[in-house]
């Protein structure tokens, strides 16, 4: 999860009683719980794409770029995320949810409404890749 992805889920906190924010309330599927975005090098050679459309085979993963790099979007839910968007160790929770706040988030834009490129399917990302690369359909020869 990078600074984007973090949240301040809970932020009011009453008598002991803890509070959902309104907006995060709001947010059934507590979208930036359920999802780490992990930087990675940009890729560049054929080799390199061919182990993005590794990654992206599996479920929940999902490629983009936007102005600070390339990232995987991986969609995995917290352990720690209660029922009603609570989080269950807030006092203790990591610093890159401290950070976040919702006064812009992804429940405003989605990830993939806010990148530059995004690739949900291995078809997406290859498709992508054979038009970048006008021999990439001979990438593995040199192992022939
Ligand atoms: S995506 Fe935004 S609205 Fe949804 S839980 Fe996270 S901070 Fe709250
Ligand atoms: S630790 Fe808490 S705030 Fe952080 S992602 Fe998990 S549930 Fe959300």
């Amino acid at each position: 999860m990078n600074a984007k992805n973090a949240i301040k889920l809970v932020d009011v906190e009453i008598a002991g009683e803890v509070i959902i924010d309104k907006k995060c309330s709001k947010c059934k599927k507590s979208i930036c719980c359920n999802s780490i975005n992990q930087k990675i090098p940009a890729p560049k050679s054929k080799e390199d794409f061919d182990h993005l459309l590794w990654q992206i085979s599996h479920q929940g993963i999902n490629v983009f770029k936007d102005a600070d790099g390339w990232f995987l979007l991986i969609e995995t839910n917290c352990s720690h995320l209660l029922e009603g968007g609570v989080c269950g160790i807030y006092d203790n929770r990591p610093w890159v949810c401290r950070e976040y706040t919702n006064d812009f988030c992804e429940f405003d834009e989605s990830i993939e409404e806010a990148s530059e490129i995004f690739f949900s399917t291995h078809k997406q990302l290859e498709k992508y890749c054979r038009k970048r690369f006008k021999k990439w359909d001979k990438r593995f020869t040199i192992y022939d």
